[in-house]
C-alpha cells in the first residue's frame, strides 16, 4: 500500500493531492485537498508538482492557483477530535445485556455468540459505577448506547433498573446522560414508550425498509413496520439502521421513497455497508459492491434531502468530521460480564474474544488491563504507512479496529479505495465550488 508516496512532503503539511476517478469529464485532473481547513480545488498535475516544489523550498512556477492554495494554509483550522490512549478517553458505554435473540438475520455479526446469557444486575451496576465514577473522565460528556449482542429489549426490566442507576450517578456528575437504544423492533415491552419519552431516550430500529428485503434478511416486516410507526407516533426520536447487501445496494432511492410513504414520521436513517469477508465471493465482488454502495448513496442522499430525511452511512460519518483515530474505542459491557473494545465482539465464542476483552467485572469491581487497553488503542492510530499520505487520513484515520483485525491487506486496500472514492465524490459535490 504505497499510495501517493511521491507527494509525501505535501502530506507532511496536510495537503493531499489525488487524481479524479469518478467524473469522466474531469479524468486526468487532480483534487488538492486541505482537510484541516476543509478546502479543496481541482488542478492539473503540473500544479501539484509545483506545490511540492514550493513546500520543499525548491524554485516553483508562481501561478495564481499555486499561490492561492499556499495562502489557504494560513486559514483557520477546523476542530480535530483527538482521541485518548487510555481509559479516560472511553466516553461511550455500550451495554449488551444479553446474548439471546428472537430473530435470525442472515448477516448477524453476533450469531457466533448466541449463548443465551444475560448479565446480572450486580455486574451491570458495578460497570455503571466504574464508568460514571465522578473522578473518571471528569467534565466529559459520557453517553450510553444499549444494543445487541442479542435483542436488548428481551432484558427490558434489567435495563430499566440499570439505566435508573446510571441516571442517579448522572445527577451526581451534574449532567444528563444521553441514552440511545438499538432494537430489532419486534418488541415494545410495557412502559417502554413512556420510559423512553420521560428520559429522552432515542430509539434506532434495525430494519431493512423494503418488504421483500426485510423478509429475506430479517423477517417480521409488518410487525416491525407497525412498531416503528407506533414509536414515532408516540413522539419518540426514532431512526432506522439498514444493512445494505447485494440485494438492495441498487435500491437505495426506492428505500427512501418507501420510508417516506410508509413511515412518514421517521426522518433519520443510516445505511450500513457490509464488510464481512464471508459475504464476498472474491475481491472483484467486494470492489463492485463498494463502488455501487457509494454511487447509489449519493443519489439517495439527494432524494432524502428533498424528503426532509437525514441519510448517513459510515463513510459519510467519517468525511464530515476530523479525527486522529477512526474509532475512539468503546467501553462495551458484555452479557458475560467482561469489557470489550467493540460491540462486534462480546462472547467467548467470538474468534477475536481474547484480543478484544480488556476488562472483567467481578465481586463489585471492574478490573481493567491497562496495558492491553493502551496497546489496542495505539494499534489503530493512522497505523498504516499509506495513511500518512492518504487524503482520508483525518477522516477514516486508520479505519475500524475490528476490520483491521479481520481483513487481509488486499481486502483492506479495497476498502481504502472505496473510502477515497467516497471522499472524492463528497468534495466534488459539496466542497469544491
Ligand atoms: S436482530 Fe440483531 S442480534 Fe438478532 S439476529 Fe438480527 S442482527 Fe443478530
Ligand atoms: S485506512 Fe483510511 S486513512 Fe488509512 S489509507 Fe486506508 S482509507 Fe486512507
Ligand atoms: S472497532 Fe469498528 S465496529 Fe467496533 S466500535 Fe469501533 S468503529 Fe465500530
Amino acid at each position: 500500500m504505497k499510495k501517493f508516496m511521491e507527494f509525501k512532503a505535501l502530506a507532511s503539511k496536510d495537503i493531499y493531492p489525488f487524481p479524479i476517478t469518478s467524473d469522466l469529464e474531469k479524468l486526468g485532473k487532480w483534487i488538492v485537498y486541505l482537510p484541516l481547513i476543509r478546502y479543496a480545488t481541482i488542478v492539473d498535475k503540473d500544479v501539484v508538482v509545483e506545490l511540492q516544489n514550493a513546500i520543499c523550498g525548491r524554485p516553483y512556477g508562481k501561478t495564481p492557483i499555486v499561490e492561492d492554495i499556499l495562502s489557504h494554509m494560513e486559514d483557520e483550522k477546523k476542530k480535530i477530535y483527538y482521541t485518548s490512549s487510555d481509559e479516560t478517553g472511553l466516553l461511550n458505554m455500550m451495554i449488551l445485556p444479553n446474548n439471546k435473540c428472537n430473530f435470525h438475520c442472515s448477516y448477524c455479526y453476533s450469531a457466533y455468540g448466541r449463548s443465551g446469557k444475560e448479565i446480572s444486575y450486580d455486574k451491570l451496576s458495578s460497570a455503571i459505577d466504574y464508568f460514571f465514577d465522578i473522578s473518571r473522565a471528569a467534565n466529559q460528556r459520557l453517553t450510553i448506547s444499549v444494543l445487541g449482542g442479542g435483542e436488548p429489549l428481551l432484558s427490558w426490566d434489567l435495563l430499566k433498573r440499570a439505566l435508573n442507576h446510571a441516571f442517579e450517578l448522572g445527577v451526581k456528575r451534574k449532567t444528563k446522560i444521553p441514552v440511545s437504544l438499538v432494537t430489532n423492533g419486534s418488541l415494545i415491552p410495557e412502559n417502554m414508550l413512556e420510559y423512553c419519552k420521560e428520559n429522552d431516550i432515542s430509539v434506532s430500529v434495525s430494519f431493512d425498509i423494503l418488504e421483500d428485503i426485510q423478509r429475506e434478511q430479517r423477517g417480521s416486516y409488518e410487525l416491525v413496520k407497525d412498531n416503528i410507526n407506533r414509536i414515532s407516533d408516540y413522539g419518540l426520536d426514532v431512526a432506522l439502521n439498514t444493512v445494505i447487501t447485494n440485494s438492495n445496494v441498487d435500491r437505495m432511492k426506492e428505500m427512501i421513497l418507501h420510508m417516506d410513504n410508509e413511515m412518514p414520521l421517521v426522518k433519520k436513517v443510516s445505511f450500513k455497508s457490509l464488510i464481512s469477508n464471508s459475504y464476498f465471493s472474491d475481491m472483484q465482488a467486494r470492489e463492485d459492491y463498494y463502488r455501487k454502495f457509494v454511487d447509489h448513496f449519493f443519489e439517495a442522499k439527494d432524494l432524502a434531502q428533498k424528503k426532509g430525511i437525514y441519510l448517513v452511512c459510515p463513510y459519510w460519518n467519517a468525511v464530515i468530521c476530523l479525527a486522529d483515530r477512526y474509532c475512539p474505542g468503546k467501553f462495551v459491557v458484555t452479557a458475560e460480564g467482561t469489557i470489550s473494545i467493540c460491540h462486534c465482539v462480546s462472547s467467548e465464542k467470538d474468534l477475536l474474544y481474547d484480543k478484544f476483552i480488556y476488562g472483567r467485572i467481578s465481586e463489585g469491581h471492574v478490573d481493567i488491563d491497562r496495558e492491553k487497553l493502551q496497546a489496542i488503542l495505539a494499534f489503530n492510530q493512522n497505523k498504516f504507512d499509506s495513511c500518512q499520505t492518504c487524503p482520508c487520513r483525518w477522516h477514516c484515520a486508520g479505519g475500524c479496529y475490528t476490520d483491521n483485525c479481520t481483513m487481509s491487506e488486499i481486502e483492506k486496500e479495497t476498502y481504502c479505495v472505496s473510502m477515497r472514492y467516497f471522499l472524492e465524490k463528497f468534495l466534488l459535490k459539496y466542497v469544491i465550488q
